[in-house]
C-alpha cells in the first residue's frame, strides 16, 4: 500500500539501563554490547518515531535455539553460533495499536518481562483466579435451577400427555348448520398508489416515505501501527466508508372499492339426533352484483355428541356426521381423558367392546 510508512520499533537495555534503543539498527546496545531481547520491543510515541527508509522486509526476526541470538528471518546458520535455524522461534509481536486520525500514539512503554512471567506462573498454579472465574452462580446453585426446570418441563408434558382412557354412554347430541351472507358494499381502502386495484374510485393521494436508501458520507480512518517482528513497526491509515440513510418518497392512496364482505350469518340448530340437520333459510334480499346486493358464502356444521362417564362426568365431543348418526343415545363409547387437565381428546373416541 502507498500510504505505509515504516519506523523503528524501540526497546531498552536491561543490563545498563539504556532506553529507547532503535529495534532494527541497534541490534547490540551500543553503550554496553548486550544483545537485544526481542520481547522487550515496543511501540515509540508518534513525537519519539525515527522512520526507516528503503528497509527490505523479510519476515519476522528468528532466535537461536541454542544461544537465543536475535537473526534476521533469513539466517540459515545463527551468527553468534552457527546452529542450524530450522528449529528456531520467531520473535513475537505486539498487537497492532490504532487511533483516530486526529489523535497521537502514547508509547507503549518498556515491557515488564518479569512481571508478566510472575503473573502467568501464578496462574498457571493457582494462586491468583483467572480473570472472570468468580462471575456467575456457584455451581450448586446451578445444579439446583436445572433441576427445578427439569421438573417443571416434566410436569408441563404430564399435564399435556397424561391420558386415561374412560369408559362413555351417550347421553345427547347437538347440531348446527351456519351460513354466512355476503354483502357487495364499499370499503376503505389504502395502500401506494403502485399498487391500488384498477377499479379504486374517490381517491386522494399523500406523499410519504417509502423505504430508504444508504449513500456515502464521508470516511471513518483510523491509523494502525502494526509490529512486525523484524525491529521495525509499518503505520498505515485504514479508512472505511460511512453512510447515512435518504428517504425515497412516493405517492401513497386513500380509495374506496366496492367488494363482498361478510355481513352477517344465519345458523339452524337441533339437540336431537331425531332433529333432522337442515341447512337455514338465507333469506337473501337483493341478488346481482350492486351495492347492496347480497349473496351466500361460506358453509359450516358441527355436530357434537354429549357422553357421560361413570362418575357422572360429562364431556362434550365435535365429530364428523357420518359418525355423528351412528351414536344413538345410550350407546357405549371410550375415550382419552387428560389425567390433570380433565380434557377429552376427542380424536381417541372409539365403540367399546
Ligand atoms: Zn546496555
Ligand atoms: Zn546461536
Amino acid at each position: 500500500m502507498s500510504d505505509e510508512k515504516v519506523y523503528e520499533m524501540l526497546w531498552d537495555c536491561k543490563y545498563c539501563g539504556t532506553t529507547k534503543l532503535l529495534g532494527k539498527t541497534h541490534r547490540f546496545c551500543p553503550n554496553c554490547g548486550a544483545a537485544q531481547d526481542p520481547d522487550t520491543r515496543y511501540f515509540p510515541s508518534d513525537a519519539e518515531k525515527v522512520a526507516v527508509q528503503d528497509h527490505q522486509y523479510v519476515g519476522a526476526d528468528k532466535i537461536c535455539s541454542a544461544c537465543n541470538a536475535l537473526n534476521s528471518a533469513l539466517a540459515q546458520f545463527c551468527g553468534q553460533c552457527g546452529s542450524p535455524m530450522d528449529k528456531a522461534a520467531i520473535a513475537r509481536r505486539l498487537a497492532d495499536q490504532s487511533r483516530a486520525e486526529n489523535e497521537t500514539f502514547e508509547s507503549s512503554g518498556s515491557r515488564d518481562l518479569a512481571k508478566e512471567r510472575f503473573d502467568a506462573e501464578m496462574q498457571r498454579i493457582g494462586v491468583q483466579p483467572t480473570p472472570g472465574a468468580k462471575t456467575g452462580l456457584p455451581n450448586l446453585v446451578k445444579i439446583g435451577l436445572i433441576a427445578l426446570l427439569a421438573v417443571i418441563v416434566v410436569g408441563v408434558l404430564a399435564a399435556l400427555f397424561w391420558k386415561r382412557e374412560t369408559a362413555l354412554a351417550v347421553a345427547g347430541h347437538t347440531w348446527e348448520r351456519v351460513i354466512e351472507i355476503e354483502r357487495f358494499k364499499p370499503r376503505y381502502e389504502s395502500a401506494w398508489c403502485d399498487g391500488m386495484p384498477f377499479d379504486a374510485y374517490g381517491v386522494s393521494r399523500e406523499v410519504r416515505q417509502r423505504s430508504s436508501r444508504q449513500v456515502p458520507d464521508g470516511q471513518d480512518c483510523q491509523v494502525v501501527r502494526s509490529d512486525r517482528g523484524d525491529g521495525t513497526f509499518v503505520e498505515r491509515t485504514e479508512c472505511t466508508t460511512r453512510y447515512r440513510d435518504e428517504p425515497i418518497y412516493d405517492d401513497y392512496c386513500y380509495y374506496t372499492v366496492n367488494r363482498w364482505d361478510y355481513e352477517r350469518a344465519v345458523r339452524a340448530q337441533g339437540s336431537s339426533l331425531a332433529d333432522v340437520p337442515v341447512w337455514p333459510q338465507t333469506d337473501i334480499r337483493q341478488t346481482g352484483t350492486c351495492i347492496g346486493c347480497e349473496r351466500e358464502g361460506r358453509r359450516s356444521e358441527t355436530y357434537k355428541v354429549i357422553l357421560k362417564g361413570d362418575d357422572n362426568k360429562t364431556y362434550t365431543c365435535a365429530v364428523p356426521f357420518e359418525r355423528w348418526q351412528t351414536m344413538p343415545i345410550e350407546s357405549t363409547w371410550k375415550l382419552d381423558v387428560g389425567v390433570i387437565t380433565g380434557q377429552p381428546d376427542c380424536r381417541s373416541l372409539e365403540p367399546s367392546g
